[in-house]
């Protein structure tokens, strides 16, 4: 049984077989001491997409020959540029055309949304939020909540994991929700947990959380392009997302946004800018704002058309791959690169992502117990800097933990038997 999962034939073959294999041309794979590089990194930042060279040239060559007429000319004015990308993303996280725009950069986003959705009163002056969240997210709810003159302290909740490798049951989840329920504003919760991988029902932390009287924000920076989302039937109010991990389009590409269609007209306030401005009467210019509907409406500035040009590239190879297909694929890597670790390297892996394929994503994250006489950190690191000198390269996450993350368009199971063979050297070794 071992014996065949590290059969490097058998894998080759499977690979070789595989109906999504031809997608791999689609990416630059790095290439490493003149072999291509067996890439984990995708959830930190995706490859590139072939396509995306001749996107961005075509914004170049638009911007030399046509100038500020670029705007308007065909193919691909400036002035609506933005709704190219409107469909394909739409599909990509389940939602209606109408309430995803891409826009701005995450943490901006989220900034806007919060504006708009969260309204803290003295009786519901709270947010609920993942203990362990990505900094940016953190920094961000607690300049919000101090922003309305509240007190993080007691007013922005980081609910504490209650599994032992530092997941959430959603049992958990609920007795939170339960327990502050009256005092919550909102809850901001990610779609996967960026540092364990683990994957949330979100539809029933919407339910909860709407339940409780709370606004429900998603974080999908790790979820999107990972595993299929259906924004428009998880019911919640708003969601933000990148697009440089698992979307490919580039360091600091233009980001996400979801507004649920129920608030498509919503008089709320929000931060407005004139691109959020009806778009029928955008450019007469008389300073008084009223916004187009759906998430159009949240738009500040004409946007950079040329961090916009790789999507474009990216959701084409999206669109062609099919979420669903792209999902069946990435559980079978992920299962691939599980059952290499529970045959050969259990004393000195432990995978902290929840085994249950329905709460997690393409990631695992790995705790490096000990090996070559090293425990904890220090093994840890060894390791890392090992596979990375070997052609094999994760991610480091402090104090102990080596993410590994299969991209189903681009990673194949020789990679995965690759992180394995040479842990197993490594150890060995
Ligand atoms: C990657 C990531 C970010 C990064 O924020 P930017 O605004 O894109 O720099 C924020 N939050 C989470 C959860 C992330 O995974």
């Amino acid at each position: 049984m071992n014996d065949a999962l590290f059969d490097v034939d058998r894998i080759r073959a499977l690979d070789a077989a595989d109906p999504l294999r031809e997608f791999r041309n689609d990416f630059h794979i790095p290439i490493h001491d003149g072999a291509p590089q067996a890439y984990f990194c995708g959830n930190s930042l995706g490859l590139q997409p072939k396509g995306a060279r001749a996107m961005v040239e075509e914004v170049l060559d638009k911007w030399a020959r046509d100038a500020v007429e670029g705007h308007f000319l065909e193919p691909a004015p400036w002035m609506p540029y933005h709704a190219l990308v409107r469909d394909a993303l739409a599909d990509v996280v389940g939602a209606q055309p109408s309430e995803v725009v891409a826009m701005n950069t995450l943490t901006a986003n989220l900034h806007l949304m919060l504006v708009s959705f969260y309204r803290p009163t003295r009786e519901r002056p709270a947010i609920l939020m993942e203990a362990g969240a990505f900094p940016s997210d953190r920094h961000a709810l607690e300049s919000q909540v101090r922003f309305h003159g509240f007190d993080p302290a007691t007013d922005l909740i980081e609910l504490q994991p209650d599994e032992a490798d530092g997941t959430f049951s959603m049992a958990a989840i609920e007795r939170a929700i339960a327990q502050h329920g009256p005092r919550l504003a909102a809850i901001v919760w990610p779609g996967v947990q960026y540092r364990t991988g683990q994957a949330f029902d979100l539809k029933e932390i919407a339910r909860l959380g709407h339940a409780a009287g709370a606004i429900v924000g998603f974080d999908l920076a790790h979820a999107v392009g990972n595993l299929p989302v259906q924004l428009h039937d998880s019911d919640a109010d708003f969601a933000v997302w990148c697009h440089y991990k698992y979307m490919n389009a580039g360091p600091g590409a233009v980001a996400g946004c979801f507004v649920h269609a129920r608030h498509a007209q919503t008089t709320r306030p929000r931060f407005a800018g004139w691109w959020g401005h009806d778009q029928t009467s955008r450019f007469k210019m008389d300073g008084h704002f009223q916004a187009t509907p759906g998430a159009d409406g949240w738009q500040l500035s004409n946007p950079p058309i040329l961090g916009l040009a790789p999507l474009r590239a990216s959701l084409d190879v999206f669109a062609r791959a099919g979420m669903g297909r792209l999902r069946a694929r990435s559980l079978e890597l992920t299962a691939y690169l599980e059952s290499l670790i529970r045959a050969k390297l259990s004393d000195t892996l432990q995978i902290v992502t929840p085994r249950e394929s329905e709460r997690r994503g393409a990631q695992l994250s790995i705790r490096v117990l000990q090996g070559r006489g090293l425990s904890g950190r220090a093994a840890g690191r060894d390791l890392f800097e090992f596979l990375a000198t070997r052609g094999v390269l994760g991610d480091w996450r402090e104090p102990d933990v080596i993410r590994i993350s299969p991209a189903p368009l681009y990673n194949t199971r020789e990679d995965i038997l690759r992180f394995a063979t040479e842990t197993d050297r490594w150890r060995t070794g």
